[in-house]
Order: structure tokens, then C-alpha cells, then sequence
């Protein structure tokens, strides 16, 4: 589900681009910009609002793509739960990988 371009950005500029779930800056390259996009935090498939404001914070790829199996969580709250968990995982592998390769 999309939602239209003004909303994307009403969303990215009061999310002062920033994932709301990682907390990863979307504005640190024309890459991380492009792929940023918006999680409806009450999936639209649900009954979720497809374009209030309410329902919609910016999300980094990983975070919206990971977030995609937890649609049964309606809340901010627990979804961001859930990813403070996985992403502290990822943290930990992502750490181990640069000293393995950038020592
Ligand atoms: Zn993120």
C-alpha cells in the first residue's frame, strides 16, 4: 500500500527524518533517503488509516521490512518493542562483521 507523496513527506519532515524505530538518520546519504519509508503502525490491511498522521511513522527499510511480519501490533509502543529487540541483535552481528572485516 502507498501513500501519496505529500503525506510521505508530511511524515518524513515531522519525523525530522529519522527512523522511528532505529532511530538510523535517512538524511546520511541519497541511498538511506531513497529507501526510507513510512510504517503504518495499524496495518491498513487491519482497518489501520492508510494517510492520518497518526497511523504512519517513518521507517528505515529494515526496520518497515521487519516490522511487515508483526502486523497483529497496533501500537507504536509494541512495535517498537519488538524492534528494539531484533535490532539489537542486528547491532551485535553488524558489530562483529566490521571487526571481523575492518579490523
Ligand atoms: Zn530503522
Amino acid at each position: 500500500m502507498r501513500i501519496s507523496a505529500k503525506v510521505w513527506n508530511q511524515v518524513f519532515e515531522r519525523d525530522k527524518g529519522f527512523c522511528q524505530y532505529c532511530g538510523t538518520d535517512l538524511l546520511v546519504s541519497r541511498a538511506t533517503y531513497s529507501a526510507a519509508q513510512v510504517d503504518h503502525v495499524h496495518a491498513v490491511a487491519s482497518g489501520g488509516a492508510m494517510e492520518e498522521l497518526d497511523n504512519l511513522k517513518l521507517a528505515c527499510a529494515i526496520c518497515n521490512g521487519s516490522l511487515s511480519r508483526y502486523n497483529h501490533l497496533k501500537t507504536f509502543e509494541a512495535r517498537k518493542a519488538i524492534m528494539d529487540e531484533k535490532n539489537k541483535v542486528h547491532e551485535e552481528n553488524f558489530q562483529k562483521m566490521v571487526k571481523k572485516l575492518r579490523p
